[in-house]
């Protein structure tokens, strides 16, 4: 059960990199209980500026969860059972393109699911769902980080689509050649299932992409100490991006995004 004062309007899940909440106040830590078992961590509950924030680290604070092991389903659970209805999602990216370089920022805004073996939805039977998808990200959210971002100075792409593959593997030369040409400009291993169990959440959801390389198709060899880096900067950067997104979000919603499940069941 989940008292008054453990409650959140916005969420953030960090990604490779993002373990602290350092940027809120009041941080208090808390348990949360799901049918599904438990999440990645420990959700911390805070302020910023104002707005009450729950971060959860999705690889779990000291980077023990893989991609394809992560309790997709509990995490957005426990973050909606806190009241979540907007979430925002951080995670590093490779790049398929030339000109997303490393050190950019991505707000994507479609994806395609190369993922193999994961639980996609909160409706396994009984009663079934099909959530639509041909938009799966919050317009509202993607326009409002798209433009702190770049009155920041921060290098993003309004646009972008990502490909998620199953992991922990990376792509094969032949692969990454193959995701170009499917028209997917960036890569990482944990967009989904997040963005379709937020969206049957009802919740609003962005992601926040960071290129920390080029993938494989580049054939450009990079160093472990060049990726420590970037992802060192783009760290700092989005560190830097969440503090003013954050209070930015409007209270009220002009979006369709908690409407989708109501049309979605059968
Ligand atoms: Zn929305």
């Amino acid at each position: 059960m989940i008292k008054t004062g453990e409650k959140a309007e916005v969420g953030v899940i960090g990604g490779s990199g993002l373990y602290d909440p350092a940027i809120l106040e009041d941080v208090k830590e808390i348990k949360v209980y799901t049918p599904y078992g438990p999440p990645s961590d420990f959700v911390a509950l805070g302020t910023l500026k104002g707005v009450r924030v729950a971060f959860l680290p999705r690889h779990g604070r000291m980077h023990r969860i893989p991609p394809h092991m992560i309790n997709y389903r509990a995490n957005i659970w426990a973050l909606k059972e806190l009241g979540v209805d907007r979430l925002i999602s951080v995670s590093a990216v490779g790049s398929l393109r030339e000109e997303y370089k490393p050190g950019d920022f991505v707000c994507p805004d479609q994806f395609i699911d190369m993922t193999k073996n994961r639980n996609y939805t909160f409706f396994d039977g009984h009663t079934v769902a099909h959530i639509s998808m041909a938009d799966p990200f919050c317009p509202e959210l993607r326009t409002l980080c798209s433009f702190t971002a770049k009155k920041l100075g921060i290098e993003i792409h309004e646009k972008g689509v990502y490909v998620c593959i199953e992991g922990p593997r990376f792509s094969t030369r032949a692969e990454s050649r193959l995701w170009r040409q499917f028209g997917a400009d960036i890569i990482g291993m944990t967009l989904v299932p997040e963005v379709n169990l937020a969206r049957e959440a009802g919740m609003c959801f962005v992601n926040i992409a960071m290129v920390t390389d080029y993938d494989v198709w580049a054939e450009r060899p990079v160093t472990a100490h060049e990726v420590a880096r970037v992802m060192a900067e783009n760290v700092e950067k989005v560190k830097k991006l969440l503090y003013e997104l954050i209070p930015a979000i409007p209270k009220v919603r002009h979006c369709e995004c908690s409407k989708f499940l109501s049309e979605a069941l059968l």
